[in-house]
């Protein structure tokens, strides 16, 4: 069943996105002058993020995409990580920032800084558009280089974020209220 939009209220609006995205895009350029920098965008969450925030970024850069499976089509986590599509370059000798959209259990960020890590970035940092700190589980605390907002522990949708491959679309962050008997 396709999921209606009717259920989804505005967390982040497209304003408040855009403004973030650009003060994030001044702080990269800020620390990442001179450096050979290289955006890894997590498919297919961090799309929407990813095209933003790059144009927010006044510096030479290149981009490559990484494609994982950890939810299900559900709004629950299944804990696992699988890697559904690797990277097309090298990233050896490159200054790497991983682009992900919602950091939740840690987990995924965990699985990808450790995969990376063996991959001999001349550095390694983190952006993610959310942090929900309260779906945490131990373990998986990651230090996180760039955030755009902290928010609370709702399932989100929009700009990239979906329900069974839904919503994501959405030039918003909103947040989705399941039908009760679902
Ligand atoms: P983690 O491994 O940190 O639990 O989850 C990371 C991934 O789970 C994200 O990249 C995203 O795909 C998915 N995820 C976590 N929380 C949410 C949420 O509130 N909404 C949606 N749509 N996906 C989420």
């Amino acid at each position: 069943m396709i999921p209606s939009v009717d259920r989804v209220d505005v967390l982040l609006s497209q304003d408040e996105l855009n403004e973030r995205i650009s003060a994030l895009g001044a702080e990269i350029t800020a620390r990442y002058r001179g450096r050979d920098l290289t955006l890894v965008g997590i498919l297919k969450g961090s799309a929407l993020f990813l095209t933003d925030l790059m144009r927010a970024i006044a510096l030479p850069l290149q981009i490559d995409f990484l494609e994982l499976s950890s939810y299900k089509g559900g709004m629950a986590s299944t804990g696992s990580v699988r890697l559904v599509k690797d990277l097309t370059h090298s990233i050896e000798g490159k200054d790497v920032i991983i682009v992900e959209d919602i950091v939740d259990t840690g987990l995924t960020l965990r699985y990808l800084l450790q995969t990376l890590a063996t991959r001999k970035p001349a550095s390694l940092a983190t952006a993610t558009l959310l942090d929900k700190p309260s779906g945490r589980v131990e373990g998986a605390d990651c230090d996180l280089d760039f955030v755009g907002f902290t928010i609370p522990g709702h399932f989100v949708v929009g700009y990239g974020l979906d329900l069974a491959g839904y919503f994501r679309n959405l030039p918003y962050v909103g947040i989705y209220h399941p039908e009760e008997d679902s």
